[in-house]
């Protein structure tokens, strides 16, 4: 090991933000890999343009999204295909979001209902102004042509 190795120095220098204490920006990324796990089939659903949530098998409650065993009575679920229709349950406009979504604003968020669903499904509104967007609004499911197994590989419309 030579003690005398020096680094060689870059053109770039620190963003300073902050003096004391000290704060700088660094640039960081990486390659995440996670697994769905047992919520891989509503995700590989997604990608057929399919909904599934999950029934459970003792009391019948239906569960609008992935869950493993039910939260009432704590049988085990089945996957249940959801309808592909309901209706705006609630709704925000979101002014600011994640990196991902901040040129897309303002958009509107959702909770939608299903005949038969017990619980809610929370997705995107899209083809609506803000405006137009009301409780009990007819939507419809629409779905990514080129899917990124993410949830917003499934989106909402005006039916
Ligand atoms: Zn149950």
């Amino acid at each position: 090991m030579n003690k005398n190795a020096k680094r060689p120095e870059t053109e770039e220098g620190a963003v300073l933000f902050n003096v004391d204490p000290i704060i700088v920006k660094h640039h960081y990324e990486i390659d995440y890999l996670h697994s769905y796990a047992q919520d891989s089939p509503f995700f590989a659903g997604l990608a057929k343009g399919v909904l599934l949530g999950s029934r459970c098998t003792g009391c019948g409650y239906v569960y609008a999204t992935p869950r493993g065993h039910c939260m009432e009575c704590g049988t085990w679920t089945d996957w249940h295909p959801l309808p592909l229709a309901g209706r705006v349950h609630t709704y925000t406009t979101c002014h600011f979001g994640g990196e991902a979504f901040l040129k897309e604003t303002p958009f509107t968020l959702i909770l939608v209902e299903f005949d038969g669903v017990d619980t809610l499904f929370l997705s995107r509104l899209v083809g609506a102004e803000p405006e137009e967007v009301e409780i009990g609004m007819p939507v419809r499911a629409r779905f990514r042509r080129n899917c990124t197994f993410k949830p917003t590989d499934v989106y909402f419309v005006p039916a």
